[in-house]
């Protein structure tokens, strides 16, 4: 018996020490600065190189800044290298040899850097803090077939000046370590405050996070949320007939220093954020799209999406698809259905860069403006187009949530893996010919063409007109409308 426990516990010693992860990270977190130290067990030999902040995410083209005390243990080297911005950190060690990284990250946020300051950088203060994954782990510059192997674990020092949330592992406050694979930790979200509160709602499979920053006389924000979330959320579930996930996090708090600016927000995987600029969350349609917008995305960009450079379908269709299920379930009136869309057709057809091609849109990205939101409208415009073209041509038997249906099955018979413009045509063609489709995409999407909206597109309770060349639709029949988009 003696022996069987001491063979056990040499078992058992053999595993932790084999269970090291290549990139064990350990947090210490204070009001001046997150501390990190990685042990990094290299999985190539000789040098490896990491890179720190990425320039495609907000547009931060210096928070390298914000990265000091960097230093490597003996018998490791450094050399930095700053890449517009993003930091290059090459590490040198002999061999495969064991070395400790370590940085502080700070808040370099300023109220010049305005909205996207306070939603892409970190900011680390007394009593709050928020960063996203990219802003606090150095990404290995690995080899494609080394990154599925590659572990990652994450442990807090104690004590935690305050509760912290994590959103790949949200049922850990901080007192567990997390070992998972590397890729895991990718697109995910860090944040504690002093306030924070966490309420949990399960719908079907799926564990949901409702995390708010809340205060005494802020409170009634917390039921409010619940009640819209549980609301929304069950009918975007039942939309699509799709329960696949295992975590969702919402997490909503206010800006710092903002109060000129309503609302904005970050998806990332498995949930999002949305900060705002006054004490009650919930407080008009505006609000409530930007939410549903957000929770939407885990199906429209990313169960299924398109990829970076077809933003037209992630964001157009969510967007269409947002208030067509806000109206469909009551939250929103036909009325504001029919405001968003015909606002959003404006936006569009007065924008000076309307017509600018698909694959130029990427690039300027950043420059915001137009060039943000063109995405947004251009994919709504083309699923009203098609929308109404399906529920025309099938005589209402098909609409919208069919062809969705169609691309979340392209996804899954793609392992979830993005769709491409020819995925889309396929899934399309179920309902429209494909000839015309594939025209559709090549001038409408593709090279950046106004659709030519008609009457006969749209069925009876729709009406369009043209305003100074402007498409506007008005719903004729609003009881016909609800019942055609309403769903099991
Ligand atoms: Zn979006």
């Amino acid at each position: 018996m003696k022996h069987l426990l001491f063979t056990a516990l040499l078992a058992c010693v053999t595993l932790t020490v084999s269970a090291q992860a290549n990139l064990d990270y350990r947090f210490r977190l204070d009001s001046a600065a997150l501390h990190v130290t990685l042990n990094y067990t290299p999985v190539e030999p000789d040098s490896t190189l990491f890179v720190y902040g990425d320039l495609g995410f907000g547009g931060q083209t210096d928070i390298f800044n914000g990265i000091k005390n960097l230093r490597v243990s003996a018998p490791g080297t450094i050399k930095v290298d700053t890449l517009e911005g993003s930091g290059a950190i090459h590490v040198y060690y002999p061999g495969n040899t064991p070395i400790t990284i370590s940085y502080d990250v700070t808040d370099t946020h300023t109220p010049e850097q305005k909205v996207r300051g306070e939603m892409f950088r970190p900011l680390i203060q007394k009593d709050y803090f928020y960063a996203h994954e990219v802003s606090i782990f150095l990404i290995p510059m690995f080899r494609e077939t080394d990154k599925n192997n590659v572990t990652q674990s994450l442990q807090w020092e104690k004590p935690l000046p305050y509760p912290i949330y994590f959103t790949l592992d949200p049922e850990n406050r901080g007192d567990k370590i997390y070992t998972g694979i590397y890729k895991d930790f990718q697109s995910t979200l860090f944040t504690g405050a002093a306030n924070l509160t966490i309420d949990q709602v399960n719908l079907g499979n799926i564990k949901n996070f409702i995390v708010l920053r809340i205060n005494d006389s802020t409170a009634y924000n917390r039921p409010a949320m619940k009640e819209y979330f549980e609301e929304y959320v069950t009918a975007l579930h039942r939309f699509w007939n799709n329960y696949d996930g295992e975590y969702y996090s919402l997490i909503v708090q206010p800006f710092l220093d903002i109060d000129y600016h309503n609302s904005s927000g970050i998806a990332f995987h498995d949930g999002f954020i949305m900060k705002h600029n006054n004490d009650t969350i919930l407080t008009d349609y505006g609000r409530i799209a930007t939410l549903s917008h957000e929770i939407s995305h885990h199906f429209t960009g990313h169960l299924v999406s398109l990829g970076g450079n077809e933003q037209w379908f992630d964001e157009g269709f969510t967007d269409y698809t947002t208030y067509y299920l806000l109206t469909a379930i009551g939250m929103f009136p036909p009325e504001q259905y029919t405001h968003e869309i015909n606002r959003i057709l404006r936006s569009l057809h007065t924008s000076e860069l309307r017509n600018t091609p698909n694959d130029e849109i990427r690039e300027n990205f950043w420059k915001l403006g137009d060039y943000a939101w063109l995405p947004y409208w251009r994919g709504t415009q083309f699923a009203l187009w098609l929308d109404n073209k399906i529920v025309t041509s099938s005589d209402g038997k098909y609409s919208i949530r069919d062809l969705l249906w169609a691309c979340l099955d392209a996804a899954r018979n793609k392992n979830w893996e993005h769709l491409t413009r020819e995925d889309f045509i396929k899934a399309v063609s179920k309902f429209l010919p494909e000839k015309e489709m594939r025209e559709a995409i090549e001038r409408y999407i593709v090279n950046g063409e106004l659709i030519e909206f008609s009457q006969k597109d749209f069925p009876s309770d729709i009406k369009l007109t043209y305003d100074d060349s402007i498409p506007v639709i008005e719903i004729t029949n609003q009881k016909r409308f609800k019942e055609r988009i309403a769903f099991e």
